[in-house]
This record gives structure tokens, C-alpha cells and sequence, in this order.
């Protein structure tokens, strides 16, 4: 079966009734037959069926024997943690998610972890920072938000050579489009609120391994510190994973489209899309998964103007997050990874005009004409504001001018809030 077809074909075997839609057991605790004998569920924080269901089909779909789902795609990448011991490595690619950097640079440190940053981009580099005590390698691949590409084949090679676990995260591509351990990731981890769930509305994590080992010491730990998935969650991405398959094939081909259409752009200094012929890991990528993913980059040299495009967009809403069925611009600088440690900034943080542009399934002749009369009505601000430059001496108008969506709370002052 192939995986669209695994992906709508949801329903439990062993369902008394035939459901045929997954029922939620909404449920904390399930009657045992005696004090002394549990049966197969007892407490929805170890496990509760319908969660079971979701992670025996994330394990499918990655190609695994195993899936553990958390309350976040954060909650995920800090349960990879808990595989290592004080004094240990974690090497970690060097363009991530802004909260995945947050908690490398100032949550590991506090376990007794020290963490290095590399270029994923390049195995040579990666193989040079291998330390002795480097335990874990954390990659994404495509990379939010610069979408670089990492060669998972040769990654997997080197860290199966210095017996490091690598893991991916998968967030971007999902198991539709790539499946990091059929190149020989050990690990996957999702922030299954992007794709996989594909509607907004639910966040929710996951680690996905072939390894038993692995995957006994992660659902001891997730039980211990209680991180599992809700039910409700776990029902409401089971229903989302159903329409994976159509959803991401219509926003890889919009996606494209738009792509395509940045990169003939006078106002567009560079377009970030891993299926542009001249992006450098196109071959890699086309090598390793089957499609480009919702996402598209851009930047215009001028932060200014990159932030009045985005408020000039009427059918993209401002919003963090990707993935979804709607289509969503940010400017990751100042927004997702504005959460990005100020002493790692220079490295991690993307560049301030930088704009990640979340393709969803609307029809893109839309989305493109929204693109076109934003980048038109962001270059007319642009000479209006020039224009009340030179009338510094009429306050009112400097006022108007500086009213703005973006200039409210500044995200990038208050990065524990920052998703
Ligand atoms: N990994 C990636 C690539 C992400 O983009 C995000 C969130 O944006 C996360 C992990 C964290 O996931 P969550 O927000 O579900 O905690």
C-alpha cells in the first residue's frame, strides 16, 4: 500500500462496532477486572487507544516499528534529551527552528549537556565537529526557514561510524514527502502541529524509531514526567493525517508556483525553495524525497519593505507555524525565531528581511494575485514613506505612518513568549 493509501485507511481492526471513523476514548483511567490485574490500558497518561492508534500509524507512515506522541513538537525534541547523560554532545545543524535552538542553548546547558552547532549543509563539517562525547546529531532537513538541504544518507553514515544517533526532524517534509530513517536516521521527531495535523487547530509532538531500546527508555521517561498526547489531540491528528496526502500534493504544486513567480521578481533578492534550479540541494533533495514541501523563503535586501509585503498580504495570514490548510507569512527574524538565544544569534537567527511564506490549499491563481497587488502596494508604502520623510516637519502624518500591525508588542523582546 502505498502511503496516501495508509494515510486514509485509519480504521482499528479490533473496533467491536467497525467504527470506520477512529473512536475517542476520552477517558483518564479504564476499570480493571481486579485490583491486582490491569488490563491492556489502565491510565490515558501511559496510554489511552486512541493515542495507540495514531502512534502505530505515524509509525507506519515513517516506516518504523514505533511512535511515541507528545503534547508538542517541543515536548518531542526535549524527550530526544533524555536520551543523553551529562557530559554528553548534542551537534545540531545550524539553521533550526527558533524554540529547538532556545532549548539547546539555554535548557541542555542546565542538564549538564554541551551543544555544538555545525553546517548540516556539508557531511565534511559535520564528520570535523564530531566530538568524542557527541551522543546525538539534530538535523532538519529542509531547514525552517532557509530550507537548506541535509544529504541524510551521508549524515547517517557518519554517525553510524562514530556510534552517534542521528535524528530528523520531519516536520517540514512529513512522511509523505521523505522518511529520514529509510536513509538510516535512528530517530524522527515531528511538531505534529505543521502537516501532519494540517488544520491549526491542535499542537502536538512525536518521535518515531525503529529501535526497541530506544523507544522503551522514551515512553518509560514520557510516562514519568507525563508529556504524552491528549486523546482529543491524538483524534483530532488522526483526522488531519487522513487528507496528508491531497493536501501536500496541492501545496507542493502551489508552492512551486509561487516559488517561480518570486524568483522573476524585480522587488525579490532571493528565493529559498528547494525545487529551484539553482537552489544547491536540489539534487540532494530530489534524491531523498518526493517533493518540495509548502514553504517558500524570500527575501528583498530591506526589512522594512519585506515587513510591508507582509502586512500588505490579504489572503496569507500573519501568523508563526506552517503547514496548515491556510496560507500563512512571517517574518521569521522577528517571529518564530525571535526565541533564538541573543548569543547565538549572529549564527542561528535568519537574516531581519527574510520572509517564510507557508503555501495552504487555496487556489493559487488567489494566492498569487494577493502576492502580486502585495509586493505592488508594499513598493507604493515604500515611496509614501520616503515622501513623509522629506515632510519630517508635519508630525501628524509621521504618526499614521508608524501605526502598524507588527509594531504592537515586539516579539523579539519577550523571547520566553515566543512560539
Ligand atoms: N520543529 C520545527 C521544524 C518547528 O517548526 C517547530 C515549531 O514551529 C517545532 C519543531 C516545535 O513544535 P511545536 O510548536 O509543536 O512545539
Amino acid at each position: 500500500m502505498r502511503i496516501p493509501t495508509r494515510c486514509v485507511r485509519l480504521a482499528d481492526p479490533r473496533d467491536p462496532y467497525g467504527a470506520v471513523a477512529p473512536p475517542l476514548y476520552q477517558t483518564a483511567t479504564f476499570r480493571q477486572e481486579s485490583a491486582a490485574e490491569f488490563g491492556e490500558y489502565d491510565y490515558t497518561r501511559t496510554a489511552n487507544p486512541t493515542r495507540s492508534l495514531l502512534e502505530a500509524k505515524l509509525a507506519e507512515l515513517e516506516g518504523a516499528r514505533h511512535a511515541l506522541a507528545y503534547t508538542s513538537g517541543m515536548a518531542a525534541v526535549t524527550a530526544l534529551l533524555g536520551l543523553l547523560e551529562p557530559g554528553d554532545q548534542v551537534l545540531a545543524g545550524d539553521d533550526l527552528y527558533g524554540g529547538t535552538a532556545r532549548l539547546l542553548g539555554r535548557i541542555a546547558p542546565e542538564r549538564g549537556l554541551t551543544v555544538r552547532f555545525g553546517a548540516a549543509t556539508d557531511p565534511g563539517a559535520i564528520a570535523a565537529a564530531l566530538a568524542r562525547s557527541t551522543r546525538l546529531l539534530l538535523v532538519e532537513t529542509p531547514t525552517n526557514p532557509l530550507l537548506e538541504i541535509a544529504d541524510l544518507g551521508r549524515l547517517a553514515e557518519i554517525a553510524r561510524r562514530h556510534g552517534t544517533l542521528l535524528a530528523v526532524d520531519n516536520s517540514l517534509a512529513t512522511p509523505l514527502l521523505q522518511r529520514p530513517l529509510e536513509h538510516g536516521a535512528h530517530l524522527v521527531v515531528h511538531s505534529a502541529t505543521k502537516g501532519l495535523g494540517g488544520h491549526a487547530d491542535l499542537v502536538a509532538g512525536a518521535v518515531v524509531t525503529d529501535d526497541a531500546t530506544i523507544h522503551d527508555r522514551l515512553a518509560f521517561r514520557r510516562n514519568a514526567e507525563g508529556t504524552a498526547l491528549a486523546p482529543f489531540e491524538a483524534w483530532l491528528l488522526l483526522r488531519g493525517l487522513k487528507t496528508l496526502a491531497p493536501r501536500l500534493a496541492w501545496q507542493c504544486r502551489s508552492a512551486r508556483r509561487i516559488a517561480e513567480f518570486l524568483a522573476a521578481h524585480p522587488a525579490v533578492e532571493r528565493v529559498y525553495f528547494p525545487a529551484l534550479p539553482d537552489h544547491p540541494g536540489r539534487a540532494i533533495h530530489e534524491r531523498q524525497a518526493s517533493g518540495p514541501g509548502p514553504l517558500v523563503s524570500f527575501t528583498t535586501g530591506d526589512p522594512e519593505l519585506s515587513r510591508r509585503i507582509v502586512e500588505s498580504l490579504e489572503l496569507f495570514t500573519i501568523a508563526v507555524s506552517f503547514g496548515a490548510v491556510g496560507s500563512v507569512a512571517s517574518l521569521p527574524c522577528r517571529m518564530s525565531h525571535a526565541s533564538v538565544p541573543e548569543e547565538l544569534a549572529g549564527r542561528l537567527r535568519p537574516p531581519p528581511d527574510l520572509v517564510r511564506l507557508s503555501v495552504g490549499v487555496e487556489d493559487p491563481d488567489d494566492l498569487l494575485a494577493d502576492l502580486e497587488r502585495a509586493l505592488a502596494r508594499a513598493g507604493a508604502a515604500n515611496t509614501l514613506a520616503s515622501q513623509r520623510e522629506e515632510q519630517r516637519w508635519e508630525p501628524a502624518a509621521l504618526n499614521s505612518a508608524g501605526a502598524s500591525r507588527l509594531a504592537r508588542p515586539e516579539p523579539a523582546d519577550r523571547p520566553d513568549r515566543v512560539g
